[in-house]
């Protein structure tokens, strides 16, 4: 076991090329991890089954995390042995490079997806929610329960951990506006309590550092009228129908300059909308979207970013800043 935990992951990579689905660490990793981890490791997995681009190489390991001393003791185990890892919500604002993804891949999906009503104070109901929860759960139960505050976020795809991450917002509203608290927990497991004073939320970030992992957020909606609030939610879902482009995307792909025109403005005056590469495409419908017309791959999309980018920066002299996430590429994680 101690040559084990000597052995780094740098080390390991010469010795990699001849596993075929597994990575060379995955013996290591198993004998390190046994006295305290039961639960299932899936090896060389498609990333694209986990993305809404549908596009992406494979994860070396894939691990759902069930609970809070779960990823804890993984996050642990992962940094003796310094694994590469990354951690990935609902993959609704992620490109995942070709290549694919090396090291551990957690994901928090419906294992972690509690909801609970935590306490009612100042007019507002605190309703405490595991990161794994979708938001479209999230946002329904709020509905059935007359809980507004998230109306909002009808429609927007993704986990509620992802959705603290990107401050995710539309019509106005986004999540630093209701957020009170989220329990954050670092790389080396240990967990604390942000209040929403604490916090430096921004446009479509959460002014953390990379590597922080959101566990769980506390929200503080109103009480309302349940059926005006469903209402509500289907207005700003139908309102998405209307606007938005229905192939696999991630949503806007830039963020928009802190002033002036949109991104999606400054795309379609620049005469991108409809522009091919291979199978990527700039929407005809929202010059922002960036969509996967069926065959993409991850390389057409990054080729398609940066034409978008060089376009509109020549043409208007402003450098549009993804709001995808890039994972797997040279420089991300
Ligand atoms: C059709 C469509 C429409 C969209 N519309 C909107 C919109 O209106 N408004 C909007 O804001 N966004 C929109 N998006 C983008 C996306 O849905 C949001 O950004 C969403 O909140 C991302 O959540 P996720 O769980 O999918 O995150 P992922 O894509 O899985 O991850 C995004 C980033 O967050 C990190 N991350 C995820 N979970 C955690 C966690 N628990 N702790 C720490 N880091 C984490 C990941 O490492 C990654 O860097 C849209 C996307 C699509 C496909």
């Amino acid at each position: 076991m101690a040559a084990v935990a000597m052995t780094t992951w740098q080390e390991n990579m010469a010795v990699e090329a001849a596993a075929e689905t597994r990575p060379a660490w995955a013996d290591y990793f198993n004998d390190e991890m046994i006295d305290f981890w039961l639960g299932e490791v899936l090896w060389n997995q498609d990333m694209a089954k986990f993305t809404s681009y549908g596009v992406g190489g494979c994860a070396e390991a894939i691990i759902w995390p069930a609970s809070v001393r779960e990823l804890s003791l993984l996050l642990k185990g992962i940094r003796r042995l310094n694994i590469p890892w990354r951690l990935v919500g609902g993959g609704s604002n992620i490109l995942v490079a070709d290549e694919g993804l090396k090291g551990i891949t957690l994901i928090f999906g419906k294992r972690f997806a509690t909801i609970e009503v935590v306490g009612e104070k100042d007019g507002l109901v605190d309703v405490r929610v595991e990161a794994g929860c979708s938001l479209a759960r999230l946002v329904n139960w709020c509905a059935e329960q007359g809980l507004s505050g998230l109306e909002f976020a009808a429609g927007i795809p993704g986990s509620v951990g992802g959705a603290l991450v990107m401050n995710a917002g539309a019509w106005g509203g986004d999540i630093s506006q209701v957020i009170r608290s989220i329990t954050v927990m670092d790389e080396y497991g240990e967990c604390c309590d942000k209040e929403a004073g604490q916090l430096h939320y921004g446009y479509r970030s959460w002014g953390e550092d990379a590597g922080l992992i959101a566990v769980a957020g506390v929200f503080g909606l109103q009480r309302g009228d349940k059926a005006a609030i469903k209402e509500k939610c289907r207005k700003v879902v139908a309102a998405r129908m209307k606007q938005q482009p229905q192939e696999a995307s991630c949503g806007s792909f830039f963020k928009n300059p802190p002033q002036g025109r949109s991104a999606g403005e400054l795309i379609e005056l620049a005469g991108l909308k409809g522009k091919r590469l291979g199978g990527a495409m700039v929407s005809e419908k929202h010059g922002n979207f960036l969509i996967n017309t069926g065959s993409a791959t991850a390389h057409d999309l990054v080729r398609l970013m940066h034409l978008v980018q060089s376009t509109v920066n020549e043409k208007f002299g402003v450098l549009l800043e993804p709001e995808v996430r890039l994972l797997g590429f040279a420089g991300g994680n």
